[in-house]
């Protein structure tokens, strides 16, 4: 994540992330192995929601939070790593499933 970026958490950029080999094992340990899919390719991915978005984004009344905030992915944990004209929304993101 860059230096100093605050998070609002408007969710917009909660798209189902690749999963690499830690981020499986962390989410297997907390119970959650059911929430992890395989594309194509033979890569994981966090299971996505009927609107597209990462089956861990939950609503509150005014925003947004993640079930499995403490053991997040790590492009999770690492976005955003820059922003474009002062923005961290998703277009330009690490969370590409076909990337
Ligand atoms: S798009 Fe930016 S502000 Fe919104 S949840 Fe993602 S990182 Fe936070
Ligand atoms: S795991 Fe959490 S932070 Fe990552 S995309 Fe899903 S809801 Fe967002």
């Amino acid at each position: 994540m860059l230096k100093n970026f605050k998070c609002t958490r408007c969710g917009k950029c909660c798209y189902p992330p690749r999963l690499y080999p830690k981020d499986r094992e962390k989410l297997r340990k907390v119970g959650c192995s059911d929430f992890i899919e395989k594309d194509f390719r033979g890569l994981s991915y966090i299971r996505e929601q009927k609107n597209g978005k990462c089956a861990f984004l939950r609503k509150n009344k005014k925003n947004y939070s993640c079930k499995v905030y403490r053991c997040r992915p790590r492009i999770c944990r690492e976005y955003p790593t820059k922003l474009i004209n002062g923005s961290c929304e998703p277009e330009m993101l690490v969370f590409d499933k076909y990337k």
